[in-house]
């Protein structure tokens, strides 16, 4: 079973999104999710768009 970086629920079950970053110029697994809500959420609560920003208007 792969269970959702955020909730813990089986992500096959739902409409799964898959996150990945590089390391070392590699592409590795960095989180899996049952759909888009269950990502922004974890993104959300971990912060992860502090100081991420690539573009500013
Ligand atoms: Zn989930």
């Amino acid at each position: 079973m792969a269970s959702c970086t955020y909730c813990g629920c089986d992500v096959t079950a739902h409409d799964p999104v898959y996150v990945e970053a590089t390391a070392d110029g590699e592409r590795v697994p960095a989180g899996q999710f049952c759909n888009y809500g269950c990502l922004a959420a974890h993104i959300e609560e971990e912060g992860l768009t502090q100081g991420a920003v690539c573009r500013l208007d």
